[in-house]
């Protein structure tokens, strides 16, 4: 385990742990595209096979360049051993798939991503794994969602679109109690902004397609937790099963990890400009901004978090108003992505959370006049007057 604390900063991890330099002394990590590799002898191949020898075999397990990838994730988490999958949503799953057995049941926060709750419902529901969804920042919720055979408690936070915040530190302790696992989806923080594991948490779980990358190019996932859950359960599910992140892609998010902790100072700088900006607007109801002292669990981010990220929430009057600021924007794209360089905007009741019932949207909170933005790397005034022009144009 990397102690950063003593050692290392995030900055200098995200750019350096796990380097590998091949003889030809490249100074960017190397891609390896390669599917298969190769062994010396008869002999050789039987070792590795057996895994009596380490070594390379085949991508869809160990492949040079996801290693890295892993290596340098796991060090900025402070985690032992992380494993890298084709996309947040398989590092959800494989992380269930080794842990949960028919007859088991977990409690997940309700305002996860949207398709968290399909899966765990329609998905693994299906193979007789139960959930219980609880008010993510209700402790008592949590309490009396507990079974004799609750194995696992998965929260993200802050939560989407609605940036709504967990006491990493007290479901850790609650899990505990109960001899089961603390999942968190670290998605929106990433390592720069809150780490679990030092929280208590035994799990975190990433989509890398988001900050990780930061630029919008490739989907990825991981799974980072101690090197015993890791090697006896989550790698032979990835091994058996193969939802396996491609070298090229893991290429990318090493590219991405080395400017991961400069961007989200600035996505966190600029999101609290948007915020305030919104807070004091006349026809703007409502907003969402762990950084708002106005936020019900302010304190709470404060204090677990080293800074309060790049996506703000606001409410419009109603459906008409949120498409018309949507449609009017030029700045933000239109599109299902978050985390990009390139500033974004959401209507969540129709489309994340479009699948989710009408009444489930109500218990969560996701009204038709919300909007979500996920504040890029733009000049934060020219957002503000983007806005500003969107706002004002409102019939
Ligand atoms: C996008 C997202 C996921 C799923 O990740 P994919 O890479 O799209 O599969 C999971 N959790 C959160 C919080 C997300 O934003």
């Amino acid at each position: 385990m990397v102690d950063y604390d003593n050692e290392l900063g995030l900055a200098t991890l995200a750019c350096h742990a796990g380097r590998l330099r091949t003889a030809e002394m490249e100074q960017s990590e190397a891609l390896f595209l390669s599917s298969s590799f190769c062994f010396e002898s008869a002999a050789q191949a039987a070792a590795r096979f057996a895994g009596t020898e380490e070594g390379n075999v085949y991508s869809r397990f160990t492949n040079p360049t996801v290693r890295i990838f892993e290596q340098r994730l796991a060090a900025m988490e402070g985690g032992e051993r992380c494993v890298a999958t084709a996309s947040g949503m398989s590092a959800i799953l494989s992380l269930s798939m080794a842990v949960l057995s028919a007859g088991d049941h977990v409690v997940v926060s309700r305002s996860v991503f949207g398709t968290t709750v399909n899966l765990f419902k329609n998905v693994l529901g299906r193979f007789g794994i139960s959930t219980t969804f609880v008010d993510m920042t209700s402790a008592q919720a949590w309490r009396d969602a507990m079974q004799a055979n609750t194995r696992m408690l998965f929260v993200e936070t802050p939560s989407n679109p609605l940036t709504e915040t967990a006491d990493i530190a007290a479901l850790a302790a609650l899990a505990r109690q109960q001899g089961a696992l603390l999942a968190v989806d670290n998605c929106f923080c990433t390592p720069v902004l809150q780490r679990p594991l030092t929280l208590g948490a035994d799990v975190v779980i990433h989509s890398a397609t988001k900050y990780l990358d930061g630029q919008g190019r490739c989907l990825g996932g991981a799974v980072v937790g101690t090197e015993k859950l890791i090697q006896e359960k989550v790698f032979p599910f990835l091994r058996n099963a193969g939802p396996t992140m491609s070298p090229f892609n893991a290429w990318v998010f090493l590219k991405g990890l080395e400017t991961l902790s400069i961007r989200m100072q600035r996505h966190s700088q600029s999101a609290a400009a948007v915020a305030a900006w919104l807070n004091a607007h006349a026809k703007v109801a409502r907003v969402h901004y762990p950084g708002l002292t106005s936020h019900p669990q302010h304190e709470l981010a404060k204090r677990q978090q080293q800074g309060f990220g790049g996506i703000v929430s606001f409410e419009v009057a109603d459906r008409a108003a949120a498409w018309h600021i949507i449609d009017t924007l030029k700045y933000f794209s239109i599109t299902a992505n978050l985390g990009d360089a390139k500033s974004i905007v959401t209507h969540p009741a129709t489309t994340t959370h479009g699948r989710v019932s009408q009444a489930e949207r109500d218990e969560m909170g996701i009204r038709e006049g919300l909007i979500r933005l996920s504040i890029g790397l733009e000049d934060a005034p020219d957002l503000i007057a983007d806005l500003d022009q969107a706002l004002a144009s409102l019939p």
